[in-house]
Order: structure tokens, then sequence, then C-alpha cells
């Protein structure tokens, strides 16, 4: 198989950056993320195990793979989560987390010893009743503190902070506050429609609100448009006396599927070439047979689609018969 063109796609787009996830478990149970009645989980048989997972990540990097972000469900439940981040600091590639931020303490000598740098945490309000409420648990102070504990350890952190309209859209300024005289970034995403998770383009805000509610409060030359980093899926911005920066990422009203360099492992071993896209590449069965898995990777990879799983357009895209065919966001590791 030739070395430079497994990860490319039929539109030349090059994919170095693997995200795995570890679990569909979560000690969270995210609104936006997470039906309420729950999702039906993967038998323990048929999700990866460590050894499988980083075989695959192995095989993927010796293919080009430069960055890998473990997501989840929330990756730090598993229970061989240190023994997994551990193998995978090995691999000489930029290793990254996704984290709900609960479980950081048990976790900072295992980043530290794999070469985390960087941690994105969630948190989508600064108010303890409605952060209560979007998550459907109670673990707000702990979250707090532990950002500050990353911060403490000389982690570079990141806040995801997924907006939805009349919810948490009045908190825009408060978290950019936070960049104040914290050295983070605070990353807004739009609110994207998955399986189970009451999307409605009314609960939408759009990157063009997030930037009018910043201009409403900030004078236009004190905000700063950064330069993005090449295949970046936000557009970074700092309000200039500020430490910290903040970025808008825009999934649903302006799409970066031209640039994207991403590839999906769920932790039940299927490949998604795409976020949307509903169809999926199991390597699992072909890797416990000990056949190659690489003809099933390129084939993925082949088929993947120019825009967000093949919708192409907002009627697509926002369709529920379309996107409830995809999986929740909580199995696919977002
Ligand atoms: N449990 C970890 C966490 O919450 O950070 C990692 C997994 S979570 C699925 C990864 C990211 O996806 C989180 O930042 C979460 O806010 C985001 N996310 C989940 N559902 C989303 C949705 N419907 N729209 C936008 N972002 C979403
Ligand atoms: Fe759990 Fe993360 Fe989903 Fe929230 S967003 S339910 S923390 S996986």
């Amino acid at each position: 198989m030739e070395n430079k063109t497994l990860l490319q796609d039929s539109l030349g787009r090059h994919h170095d950056y693997l995200r795995i996830s570890i679990t569909e478990h979560c000690n969270l149970r995210c609104t936006y993320c997470m039906p309420e009645e729950g999702i039906a989980l993967t038998p323990k048989p048929h999700l990866m195990t460590a050894d499988e997972i980083i075989h695959i990540a192995e095989t993927f990097v010796s293919f080009g793979v430069k960055k890998i972000r473990l997501t989840g469900g929330e990756p730090l439940v598993r229970k061989d989560a240190k023994d997994i981040i551990l193998r995978l600091g090995k691999l000489g590639v930029n290793l990254t987390i996704t984290t709900n931020g609960i479980l950081v303490p048990n976790f900072i000598n295992t980043f530290k010893e794999a070469g985390i740098k960087k941690v994105n945490i969630s948190i989508d309000s600064l108010i303890r009743e409605k952060f209560n409420q979007i998550t459907r648990r109670n673990y707000f102070d702990t979250v707090l503190k532990n950002i500050d504990l990353l911060l403490d350890e000389g982690f570079q952190v990141k806040l995801n902070v997924v907006l939805i309209l009349d919810f948490n859209d009045n908190e825009i300024i408060d978290f950019i506050a936070l960049t104040q005289y914290k050295n983070i970034q605070i990353r807004f995403i739009e609110f994207m429609p998955f399986s189970g998770n009451q999307w409605d383009k009314s609960k939408l805000v759009t990157y063009a609100q997030v930037l009018e509610t910043v201009q409403s409060e900030y004078q236009l030359n004190d905000i700063e448009r950064l330069i993005d980093a090449p295949n970046d899926t936000a557009k970074n911005f700092k309000i200039k006396s500020h430490i910290g920066s903040f970025a808008i990422i825009s999934s649903v009203t302006n799409p970066f599927c031209s640039t994207c360099n991403r590839i999906r492992l769920t932790a039940d071993g299927k490949l998604k070439n795409c976020l949307f896209s509903n169809s999926e590449t199991s390597l699992l069965e072909t890797l416990r047979s000990g056949a190659s898995i690489l003809p099933l990777i390129k084939q993925n990879l082949l088929s993947k689609k120019a825009v967000r799983g093949g919708m192409d357009d907002d009627s697509k895209f926002q369709n529920p018969d379309l996107f409830s065919k995809n999986r929740s966001m909580i199995a696919i590791g977002g």
C-alpha cells in the first residue's frame, strides 16, 4: 500500500489527525450530546481493547497521522485510560484530550508523562444552576477547580462552550471576561444536530450572532482577528488587552470541510470519515481475524463526501430524517 496515499481522499485531502473515542460511558448527561433516556451501550466484547486501540493508532501513525485526540463519552472514566494515554504518548504524536474535567486531578501526572500539553474542557455555563441543568449532574465547582488546576500545572487549556439560544448566549461576554486574566482560549461552538439531541434551528447561536454580541461590548479596534492555524476548525480572535483568546466553531453556518484533515475512530472500532456521516467502516472484526485493515481504511477515506457527510445544503443538514440516522454525539466522540 502506498505510504503517501492511504490517508488521502478522492479530493486530495490528507488526513493526519485521528480522534479516538475510548468509551461510550460518561459521568455527565449533557442534553445536547446524550438523549435523556441514555443510549444503548455497546456490549464490552464489541469495544476496542487497549491493545486494539494502540494497534490501530500505530497503523495510522505509520501512514502519517501526526495528531491524536482522545475523546468519548468521557475518556477519563475508562478504567484503563491511564494505560492507553501512556502508551499513545510513546507514539511520537501530538497527543491531546477533550474531557469534561471532572476526573482531571487523577490524571495530571499521566498527562505529563504522556507528553500531553493541551487539554480541552467542556463547560457551557458559568452559573452553577445552568451548568447542572445542561449536564443533568452536579459537578460545577469540581470542573471550575480543575480548570484552575490544569492552568497551575502549566497545561494549555481551551474551554468548549456549546451555545444554545436563550440558554447561555447571555454568557458570551462573561466567558470572554475570563480571558482577561487567565491564559485560556474560549471556543464557542455552534450547536450541531445529532440523533436524539432535540436540535432545532431556533436554538442555534450563529458565528455572526457571537461576533455581534462581542462587538456590542467591545470597540471594533479592541477586537483582534488572529491568524488561524492550518486545518483549524475555529476562527480565532482576541480582545487586545486580554491574556487569553476566544474562537468560534461554525460547523453549521460555515463548515470547514474543504480543509478537513480529521478521521474518527469510535469506541466500537468503527471508522467515521466525517462527524456527520452515517456510513461507518468496522475495523474490529477484520483486525481480530488477523487480516489487514489497510484496505478498509483506504475504502473508507475514498468514500468521504465533499461536505458534511453528503448533507451539502442547509435543508439536508437540518433534516431530522437525515441527521437522526447518525449516532448520538456521545457514541461518536466529538
Ligand atoms: N466528555 C468529553 C467532553 O465533554 O469534553 C468529550 C466528549 S464530548 C462528545 C466532545 C465535545 O463535543 C464537547 O466539547 C461537547 O461540548 C461537544 N458536543 C457534544 N454534542 C454537541 C453538539 N450537539 N453540538 C456541538 N458540540 C457538541
Ligand atoms: Fe458526557 Fe462530554 Fe457528552 Fe457531556 S458532552 S454528555 S460530558 S460526553
